[in-house]
């Protein structure tokens, strides 16, 4: 290391006066205490993780379990011989989930950790695409949904699946269960139900999803399975509205994907992709690796992962078993439907959903009613300059005319944070109303900060369903 330089205060040493390299590869070293710096003061520019309520993703987590991801951060979950008892505790969460989820054989179905709802989804959908090619489907398959989250379009694009969006109609959120099944043919592969909509949060009404299947089957002989994608559902209905039926409670549900980093509570880069019985994962898509001298099945689209992640969704499911989950998952509806109250409280905004646990996530939803001189986009805009990170996008077809704003409430949200962002709500459009903005803001203008999932559906994106209708 070349040697230091006279001056010891950091900010007086050379690669700080120099800038830090950005475009070619750099050519000199430097020492770790300066690039730290560099790459820390950088990042004071991001948003406040546990004030961008865009994300569905944890932006908390406690003390052990970043102990527990600090511990493993060398462990590739990937190594099962060599990591025996982390791919154990992946195993016993693979189990818990499947009974969470009542799954007729939790100790012998399959299941594996991912690195999130998207490549669980991806793996849902090669499963079911095998299936139906393995019965004889030949052709273009295809599968067919309401508004989905941008993953199953990629999967369509990705894997050569025609996606078939079933429009909204009147004035539902949701797709239409009696619409569905004009859209399945015999090379539909499968129906994907969303529980909890990235775009209003609202669960999908997957039992009479399901009848609709039921009765096309009684009446055509087609028989399509439903894929659920619970992302953020999954971890919320069994414990606050556990009468819900939405699960493998229903025989044509196959498969169903969670986010382990959303309303599981784990650390980013964790995911859960579970089937109903053996059967239903083709054999195909399975892969041996070494384990304690024998072999474990895996599939997965990576090779590598961490497993620090998977570790630490079994230390969040022993610590807080169903009753703490029902207690920490209760307190943020409740702090949703104070955020609902307040906003209702306004005047100004329609609640799309207003927290309850029945009908959708731990999220608000909610619409201008009227015009009150100014969009949504412009109060995201202004409530940024607080700190606030909250999404405003137009609704899938057919009512990309509409507006809406949602606040993804997750662990670690309070009541008082929900206070504080209220009265800066108040504040923002106190401003709006004495200094209107002579030209509203699009979309655009004021939404390239939110990359979280939902902002993602990208205008081209929204562009290709319309295509497929
Ligand atoms: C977040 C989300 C996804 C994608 O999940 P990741 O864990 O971010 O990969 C898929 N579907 C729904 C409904 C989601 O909310």
């Amino acid at each position: 290391m070349a040697a230091l330089p006279e001056s010891d205060d950091l900010f007086a040493m050379p690669d700080l006066d120099r800038g830090a390299p950005k475009g070619t590869f750099p050519d000199p070293e430097m020492p770790a205490q300066e690039a730290y710096q560099i790459v820390h003061d950088e990042l004071m520019l991001d948003g406040v993780s546990r004030m961008n309520l865009a994300t569905f993703c944890t932006t908390w987590i406690d003390e052990y379990a970043q102990r527990l991801m600090a511990q493993s951060l060398a462990k590739n979950i990937v190594d099962k011989d060599e990591y025996p008892q982390t791919a154990e505790l992946e195993r016993r969460c693979v189990r818990m989930v499947a009974d969470l989820w009542h799954a007729p054989h939790p100790d012998t179905t399959h299941g594996t950790s991912t690195t999130g709802s998207s490549e669980a989804a991806m793996l849902g959908g090669l499963a079911a695409k095998t299936r139906w090619r393995k019965r004889g489907g030949q052709g273009v398959p295809n599968f067919v949904c309401g508004p989905v989250q941008v993953c199953w379009e990629k999967f369509a694009r990705y894997f050569d699946v025609e996606i078939r969006q079933v429009p909204l109609r009147g004035d539902r959120y949701t797709m239409h269960p009696d619409d569905l099944a004009a859209h399945c043919d015999s090379n539909t592969i499968m129906v994907v139900a969303t529980m909890g909509q990235t775009y209003t949060g609202l669960f999908e009404d997957i039992a009479a999803m399901s009848a609709t299947l039921d009765e096309l089957q009684a009446r055509t002989g087609l028989d399509v399975p439903l894929h659920v994608d619970a992302a953020s559902g999954g971890f919320l209905a069994p414990f606050t509205a556990p009468d819900l039926v939405w699960d493998f409670r229903l025989p044509r549900v196959k498969s169903i994907n969670a986010s382990g980093h959303k309303t599981g509570l784990a650390p980013l880069g964790a995911g859960w992709a579970i089937w109903r019985d053996t059967d239903d994962l083709p054999a195909e898509l399975i892969f041996d690796v070494d384990y304690l001298g024998g072999s474990m099945a895996t599939f997965n689209l990576n090779f590598s992962r961490p497993g620090g992640q998977a570790i630490t969704q079994y230390y969040d499911f022993i610590r807080l078993g169903r009753t703490g989950y029902t207690r920490v998952q209760s307190a943020i509806y409740r702090v949703c439907r104070h955020l609902a109250q307040g906003l209702s409280d306004t005047g100004l905004f329609e609640m799309i959903h207003d927290g309850s646990t029945e009908q959708g996530i731990s999220a608000v939803s909610w619409k201008l009613r009227g015009d009150p001189g100014f969009n949504l986009y412009d109060l995201s805009e202004r409530l940024r300059s607080r700190g606030w990170l909250i999404a405003a996008y137009p609704l899938p077809a057919d009512r990309q005319d509409e507006t809406i704003m949602r606040a993804v409430i997750r662990h670690g949200f309070t009541h008082d944070m929900a206070d504080l962002l209220l009265a800066d709500i108040d504040r923002c459009i106190d401003q709006l109303r004495k200094h209107p903005l002579s030209v509203p803001l699009t979309r655009r203008e004021a939404g390239g900060f939110t990359h979280d999932a939902t902002a993602a559906v990208s205008d081209e994106s929204i562009a290709n369903a319309l295509d497929l209708r």
